[in-house]
């Protein structure tokens, strides 16, 4: 087959229009990002290769130059980045240019609303990536050359529908990507302006990055040439790993745009920590707390974010071994020095100076989060971006359940705002006198939590309840049932043990209003069935007739409905449907006449309605709508009589 034979015309999947349209439109005020990214993509390929080249030196084809080299044309009006790495299969040019791989695209897109402004924010959780290039050029020529391979693949697109890739000869391996600048974008036809965007962005990426330096003619004293003009390679980036240099020597400004790089994001990072721990098992690290959430944040098979590095050979990106999945959201870099170079992905799982290196790096990350709340804007921003991911650091690290649990923020009755900014030590330094536990309720949302009828008691008597609506808060405090020495207590659970903190008064009224209700109890319990497991006289209610309470160790009801949501047949799991216990409020008026019905339907009509509307101002949801409403009107029809 002849190489023209088999150019072929592909288009693009539909999401990658939709993103090149958008980053045109919504990146162009930061334009000269392009630089960054291609410069980063070319850099992790040289990285690849230096690591496949370990066990593979061939890889090398004779030559290990490993740099990227940034040319341009006036003539032509391009800009060229080229790269000595790892290069690409045709394949691999199909799968990573023209198709985004990443799940959740999707979803990703329809957040999209058309303001630029909003839209720009959301393309840089997304990552901006190869397609930057068509913010500045209207024709983009990739050739590429994997290590190891004869075959050389173009890509040729104007980034509208589609894309051609045609079998090619390379001299060598890696990567060369070629911008057709658009029309007035000359800006970047200049040495000084480009070599001013790469000190900018990749001064610090360890990778030479190089360019033409020409070397005027010299001439003698008459002004006759001595020497012809030359063209030298000059190095334009300082090309040190910028975390192997010590930190008085680094700006903020290095430190942010160091992270772009790793981070492959375009903001600034909200905090980072630099540290070299000294030792048996050496290490340096420099991880990053990004201002934005990635959009895949919740997609378990994204990538993590820290890269592994020893003596400053870059060994994995794929290192769930250095950071716990609740930590998922941290970008950066961990160089081992003690660790052999030659080590393969497998043996590192295993490695004991790996998992040193990960609880160490877990401990300053959870210092350095600490260190941060201390600043609440700060916090504030962060908590909204990762609190979520956080929580779930509660259940997956038992060692560090305690200082976790001291980042954790929420929302309480103390304020009753929905803005999560009260820690557990705030809400224990608040406890009354008397209290001996943290009480908090669940719901399903915000608003179901804070009116929900189980904290009439304590709004009553001013105890502090947390107020919590997120989906991760049940299992959070399935695993949390202490802190600082005090029991996390569910206020719609079990017996509540207030009578501490009641006055003398309170105790006479309620024994007054208990009396007398043995009987209703019973004939309530007989209308109500297996519906629920007790009825009883509550001490919870101040205001509402009537609620329900799980035993302390059943699953609460909002937990049960979010199984029930998620498809969990209860019984099958071992745990049954919660039979709740149904609690009446001595002193409402409704309870108190309800004494009086000598109508044995009507007494059983009013009892279900009481129970459905226990179940209704909880959130929850009637198994028979229609019956309660039907019920209800009849009830209503009576009164209008
Ligand atoms: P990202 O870099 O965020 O993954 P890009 O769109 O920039 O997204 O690149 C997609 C993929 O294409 C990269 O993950 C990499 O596998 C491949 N790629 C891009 N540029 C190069 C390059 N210069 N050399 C080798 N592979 C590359």
């Amino acid at each position: 087959m002849t190489v023209e034979a088999k150019k072929e015309t592909l288009g693009f999947q539909t999401e990658v229009k939709h993103l090149l349209h958008l980053m045109i439109h919504s990146l162009y005020s930061n334009k000269e990002i392009f630089l960054r990214e291609l410069i980063s993509n070319g850099s992790d390929a040289v990285d690849k290769l230096r690591f496949e080249a370990l066990s593979n030196e061939s890889l090398y084809e004779g030559s290990s130059d490993l740099n990227i080299r940034i040319a341009f044309d006036k003539d032509d009006r391009t800009v060229t980045i080229s790269d000595t790495g790892i290069g690409m299969t045709r394949e691999e040019v199909q799968d990573h240019i023209g198709t985004i791989a990443k799940s959740g695209t999707k979803q990703f897109f329809e957040k999209l609303t058309g303001d630029a402004a909003k839209d720009s924010e959301l393309i840089g959780q997304f990552g901006v990536g190869f397609y930057s290039s068509f913010i500045v050029a209207d024709k983009v020529t990739l050739t590429t050359r994997k290590a190891g391979t004869t075959e050389a693949v173009r890509w040729e697109s104007a980034g509208e529908g589609d894309y051609t890739l045609e079998s090619v000869e390379k001299e060598s391996r890696g990567t060369e990507v070629v911008l057709h600048l658009k029309e007035g974008e000359d800006e970047f036809l200049d040495s000084y302006r480009l070599r001013s965007i790469i000190t900018k962005f990749s001064d610090h990426i360890s990778l030479p990055i190089i360019m033409d330096k020409e070397i005027p003619a010299e001439t003698d004293e008459e002004g006759k040439e001595t020497s012809a003009a030359t063209i030298e390679d000059e190095t334009v980036n300082s090309a040190s790993a910028l975390w192997t240099k010590s930190k008085e020597d680094i700006s903020d400004e290095d430190y942010n745009e160091f992270y772009k790089h790793v981070g492959h994001d375009f903001q600034d990072p909200l905090t980072h920590v630099h540290s070299k721990v000294e030792g048996s098992n050496e290490y340096t690290l420099l991880l990053y707390v990004p201002a934005r959430a990635p959009f895949d944040m919740w997609d378990r098979e994204a990538k993590h974010g820290v890269k592994l590095y020893i003596r400053k050979v870059f060994i994995t990106d794929d290192a769930e071994q250095l950071m716990p999945r609740y930590l998922r959201f941290v970008r950066g870099v961990i160089d081992a020095d003690s660790l052999p170079l030659n080590v393969s992905r497998e043996i590192l799982q295993k490695s004991k100076q790996i998992s040193t290196i990960k609880a160490g790096a877990v401990k300053k990350v959870l210092g350095l989060l600490k260190s941060m709340s201390k600043d609440a804007d700060i916090y504030e921003k962060f908590w909204a971006e990762f609190g979520n991911v956080i929580k779930e650091g509660v259940i997956e690290d038992s060692k560090n359940k305690e200082a976790i649990a001291k980042l954790l923020r929420f929302s309480s009755t103390h304020t009753d705002q929905e803005k999560q900014d009260i820690s557990l030590e705030n809400y224990v330094e608040r406890m009354n006198e008397g209290q001996e536990k943290i009480y908090y309720v669940t719901a399903d949302s915000f608003s179901a939590a804070k009116n929900s009828p189980h904290l009439e008691v304590f709004r009553k008597k001013g105890i502090e309840v947390i107020l919590m609506a997120d989906r991760v808060d049940e299992w959070l405090i399935s695993h949390l049932t202490e802190f600082d020495g005090k029991q996390l207590q569910s206020v719609a659970k079990g017996e509540l043990d207030l009578d501490k903190l009641d006055t003398e008064e309170e105790k006479k009224e309620k024994e007054e209003s208990s009396k007398d209700f043995e009987a209703i109890l019973k004939q309530m319990k007989a209308v109500l069935g297996d519906k629920v497991s007790d009825v009883r006289v509550t001490n919870r209610l101040t205001d509402s007739p009537a609620c329900l309470v799980t035993g302390d160790h059943d699953m609460s009801l909002n937990m049960e409905r979010i199984m029930k949501e998620a498809g969990q047949p209860m019984n099958m799991m071992g745990m049954g449907g919660t039979k709740p216990t149904f609690e009446i409020n001595p002193i409402h008026a409704l309870v108190t006449s309800i004494k009086n019905e000598q109508d044995d339907d009507r007494f059983a009509d009013i009892t279900n309605i009481l129970f459905d509307q226990a179940i209704l101002s909880e959130g929850g949801q009637l198994d028979d709508p229609v019956a309660f409403v039907h019920k209800l009107n009849g009830l209503l029809e009576e009164l209008l009589k």
